[in-house]
């Protein structure tokens, strides 16, 4: 592992290098038998696996060299935070590492026990300094989504530079001109970093880069699961593996591979070469992002004999569903209005009403041509925890087969989430064959 090659500049970022080495092998031992030992994978996933054994060495010195030129390095744990202002600022945003259990005791030395994985497992990191991009980030932009987030923000700070995003939970004209002044405030943020103005050109310039990696997600997520025929040319886990690291990796190189990767599923899908056997049920998941490595629902579908095929979270359609449209636009305050459009139109549960969710999971059913919904989500988030009661009954009274699992990130469960998945595949079985 090449955590090693970096240690002392891990040093320098203040991380506990032993305990990380320490993380990082077993992580990465954790990819290698659960991603490397499948068979039938597309040859463009070497470049993933290199980035996985990369992650927390190559990647974190790419951010620190931007940094040492000035350049903005931010933290983020919403796709609210507008990538788009960082990257046209030459900088790097990335997610912070948040999806394991290993560093929840020591988060719940200063939190309380009763908020989600994902808010305990971050803040563990923290604690620990076991995560690289976290030590790497000049501030952590923190938005105010939910209650947990919102709350530990201010404890965070003790820690680590924070800065929070309002970001209201109605979208009325006067939420949207706030939510607006908030997107202003961020760029004078990254200006003082980089220590001068952001010019126009340059925004525009990382809308545009931006909008190529999602344009590369958006193709993607169609190969998987709107080709015409009934090939899947990749594995749930390995799609879910790369959408967990577009928000890491450098968002030109990782739109390049990752179109190379597509050129490949193409060829795949003109030669008939799935990797699920024919008939295997197709599902979607809804709700609460995957964080990276947590990956439990996608191998026990896996393992169980069901393709996952759609994420409809933020690690996940959520996150690449629009594009900014900046063709025609002539200065800053068009800019700042088209990057409003885009982030007003991501149907987080932290909304009310939130009805366009419910509105494109149905279409999206439709279209995939899928067999079932699982609803997913976090212990302790109630936002998604609530809304899925009105999901769960738009889907019933469209017939939909829908299985809801709330989980965190420990072990435990694992078995279990599993026979209740492997029931779920037989009952949607049992259906297609009655239908037949
Ligand atoms: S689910 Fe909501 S709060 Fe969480 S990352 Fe997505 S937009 Fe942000
Ligand atoms: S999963 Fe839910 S509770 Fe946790 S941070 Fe996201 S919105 Fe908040």
């Amino acid at each position: 592992m090449s955590v090693h090659e970096h240690k002392k500049l891990l040093e320098e970022l203040g991380v506990d290098v032993e305990r990380h080495a320490k993380m990082m092998e077993m992580g990465y031992e954790g990819y290698k038998n659960q991603f490397m030992s499948q068979t039938n994978r597309p040859k463009a996933m070497e470049y993933f696996d290199w980035f996985m054994s990369e992650v927390q060495g190559q990647r974190i010195a790419e951010i620190n060299e931007l940094r040492k030129n000035k350049k903005p390095a931010i933290g983020a744990f919403c796709i609210f935070v507008p990538e788009e202002i960082i990257v046209g600022a030459g900088g790097a945003c990335f997610g912070l590492c948040g999806g394991s259990p290993a560093t929840i005791a020591d988060a719940e030395t200063e939190l309380p026990r009763n908020i989600c994985p994902l808010i305990k497992s971050a803040y563990g990191f923290k604690l620990q300094k076991t995560c690289a991009y976290t030590q790497s980030a000049d501030f952590i932009y923190g938005e105010t989504t939910c209650e947990a987030k919102k709350k530990t923000w201010e404890l965070l700070n003790k820690h680590h530079p924070v800065k929070v995003m309002n970001i209201p939970h109605m979208k009325r004209e006067k939420d949207l001109k706030m939510w607006k002044e908030e997107l202003s405030e961020f760029k004078e943020h990254m200006e003082e970093i980089t220590k001068k103005p952001l010019t126009f050109e340059e925004m525009k310039n990382g809308v545009k880069i931006v909008n190529e990696k999602r344009f590369a997600l958006q193709r993607l997520d169609r190969l998987r699961s709107m080709n015409g025929s009934d090939v899947i040319p990749i594995s749930a886990k390995d799609a879910l593996f790369i959408t967990q690291i577009s928000f890491l990796d450098d968002p030109i190189r990782f739109t390049q591979k990752l179109n190379d990767l597509c050129d490949e599923l193409e060829q795949r899908v003109k030669e008939n070469n799935s990797v699920y056997k024919k008939e295997t049920p197709r599902l979607m998941v809804l709700g609460t992002p995957f964080a990276l490595p947590n990956w439990k629902l996608h191998t026990a579908v896996e393992t169980s004999g069901g393709a996952i095929v759609n994420e409809e979270s933020c690690i996940g359609h959520r996150y690449y569903k629009d594009n900014v449209d900046i063709d025609e636009i002539k200065d800053e305050d068009s800019l700042m209005e088209k990057l409003l459009q885009k982030y007003s139109s991501v149907d987080c549960a932290c909304f009310t009403p939130n009805t366009p969710r419910i509105d494109k999971i149905l279409q999206m059913y439709k279209d995939r041509k899928l067999d079932g919904v699982i609803y997913y989500s976090l212990s302790f988030c109630h936002t998604y925890n609530v809304e899925a009661k009105l999901v769960t009954d738009a889907l019933e009274k469209e017939g939909i087969p829908a299985l809801v699992i709330e989980s965190d990130y420990s072990p435990e469960d694992a078995g279990q989430i599993k026979t209740r998945v492997e029931a779920f595949l037989e009952s949607i079985n049992f259906k297609k064959m009655k239908k037949n």
